[in-house]
């Protein structure tokens, strides 16, 4: 008899679905375009201790997220259990994403799981992910196959004993493909590295192969060294490396001796770690700019930003637009609430025709045109005063109707400014902050662990708000580099008792980063 082509335990229709999606080794940037879509989608998240916890930010906010790696307060839940809960999450009618390091069936239980759920009749797709051994030495610059130098590549689990009797491992076999150039990956071989490079040199793989650990692959804060088997363990406890961590084992390692494929770590900030202070909405466009030069980066909201209470008086000036000369924007948030009002007054860009925009710092001129709406002023220094004076500068300003749409701590001094010269000035608040409650624990951690290089300061109120949310933990602060996006910022970060070591000369984001570029470097 033949097998049926279709599995004889059909699952039922209409009931969950368990996928067990691979989350790539760690930067946010592999996971898969497939896996991005489901963890917007599932009802259920399961998860380990290695996946990166910024790839969980993109699910739904009423999302069940379950830790089956955690140790702290309860216990990490076993295989068993890990499998009981995936299988009645799913005959509940849950979407669930099983989300596991790198690739799922790579040294990860994922056929396991798959299997289990099977044999209980729960539907499993399966989603690749870019597996350690790939990913790690690609952003270390070692190829796992070089053309005339290797021609295989095995992935091999170190967590086997190779000196027990029941290994499944066949060292011999991979002695003979290591004496052939070929490259050995270790998966899980750190707490063994001294018993793997025995297990292969008896078998008479050359103590001068080239050997290199690459632990927290793709991470900001990876390692990597290069030597040669017989040096690899010393090597290895002298740098203090540990898991998570892939061996590679094989002429590959040493291919590039001048590191031309090292870009990862040649990053400018590579191995930094920034905390930003900023709102949560406005972190992104920071946050990217420096992950991108490679440093590892720590968000402290400091600030939320919240709706007004009542839009009603917000909403008749901007029905009333067409009164005013100018309007004032100086913020990518104050950009946003008018886009957001006018939309909810059912107006558009064209409720704007007639009146001058001037608008405060780059970002927000950006945020305009996206709008289709080019700015007529931007004033050359990003900072209230600069404006005043330009719009002075440019043409009288006495008799002119001008609307200010502003947050609601915005400093006065512009509103003041023009009413001096003469103009009539609407400040109206568009949006509200509010500090946050605390700061995260992560964040305090890491700075009392100093493991944070450079603190960013984007206005003042971030700064004060920090300060007062670090409260009597402010010591902290010694060890760290404080970085400011412009005098005004600066001297408030002094007035608070703070050092500032990094001042940027361009007063915006893009000034900020290169200010800490020039002195990382
Ligand atoms: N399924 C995973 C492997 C799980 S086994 C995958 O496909 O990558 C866990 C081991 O994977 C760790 O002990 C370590 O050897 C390796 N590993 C996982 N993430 C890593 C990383 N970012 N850098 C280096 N090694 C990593």
């Amino acid at each position: 008899m033949s097998q049926p082509s279709h599995p004889s335990k059909s699952p039922a229709q209409n009931r969950g679905i368990v996928y067990l999606v691979g989350a790539g080794p760690g930067d946010p940037g592999l996971l898969t375009v497939r896996a991005a879509e489901l963890i917007r989608t599932a009802d259920v998240i399961v998860f380990d201790a290695l996946a990166n916890p910024v790839l969980l930010a993109q699910a739904r906010p009423d999302v069940e997220f379950i830790d089956a790696g955690k140790r702290a307060k309860s216990h990490k839940l076993t295989q068993d259990e890990t499998n009981a809960l995936l299988a009645a999450k799913a005959l509940a009618g849950k979407t669930v994403v099983r989300l596991k390091g790198g690739d799922p069936y790579v040294f990860g239980r994922g056929s396991e799981e798959a299997m289990y759920l099977y044999e209980r009749g729960v539907r499993v797709e399966m989603v690749p992910g870019i597996t350690a051994a790939m990913a790690g030495p690609a952003y270390a610059g070692i190829p796992v196959t070089h053309r005339q130098v290797a021609t295989t590549v095995t992935f091999i689990t170190g967590h086997e004993d190779p000196t027990k009797p029941e290994t499944q491992i066949d060292y011999d076999g991979l002695a003979k493909l290591a004496q052939t150039g070929g490259t050995l990956c270790f998966y899980m071989g750190m707490g063994r590295l001294g018993i793997i490079v025995d297990a292969l040199t008896s078998r008479g793989v050359s103590p001068q192969t080239p050997a290199g650990v690459v632990q927290w692959g793709t991470h900001p804060h990876q390692r990597s060294l290069r030597t040669t088997l017989d040096q690899l363990a010393a090597e290895v406890e002298a740098a203090g490396l540990g898991a998570p961590a892939i061996i590679i084992i094989g002429p590959v390692v040493a291919v590039d001796p001048d590191g031309a494929l090292r870009w990862f770590e040649q990053r400018p900030l590579f191995g930094k770690t920034v905390l930003i202070t900023r709102t949560r909405h406005q972190a992104s466009e920071l946050r990217m700019k420096l992950e991108a030069l490679g440093a590892g980066v720590l968000e402290a909201p400091t600030i939320e930003i919240v709706p007004p209470a009542d839009w009603s008086p917000i909403d008749s000036v901007i029905r009333h637009l067409n009164d005013y000369d100018w309007l004032i924007l100086t913020s990518v948030n104050g950009v946003a609430a008018l886009r957001e009002r006018l939309d909810h007054l059912t107006l558009d860009a064209r409720h704007l025709a007639g009146v001058k925009i001037a608008v405060i710092g780059d970002a927000t001129a950006a945020a305009m045109r996206a709008m289709g709406l080019r700015p007529d002023l931007v004033p050359t220094q990003f900072v209230a005063e600069s404006l005043a004076a330009d719009l002075i500068a440019q043409g009288p300003v006495a008799g002119e109707r001008i609307l200010m749409l502003r947050a609601d701590i915005a400093r006065p001094v512009l509103a003041q400014k023009l009413a001096d010269a003469g103009a009539s000035v609407d400040d109206v608040s568009i949006y509200e902050t509010k500090t946050s409650a605390a700061l995260p624990d992560e964040v305090i951690e890491a700075l009392r662990e100093k493991k944070v290089d450079y603190v960013t300061f984007t206005s003042s109120s971030t700064a004060s708000n920090f300060v007062e949310l670090l409260g009597k933990d402010r010591e902290i602060l010694e060890f760290v580099k404080i970085a400011s996006i412009g005098p005004i910022t600066s001297q408030t970060a002094r007035n608070l008792g703070l050092d500032v070591h990094i001042e940027a000369t361009t007063y915006n984001i893009d000034g900020l980063i290169a200010a800490i570029v020039a002195a990382a470097t």
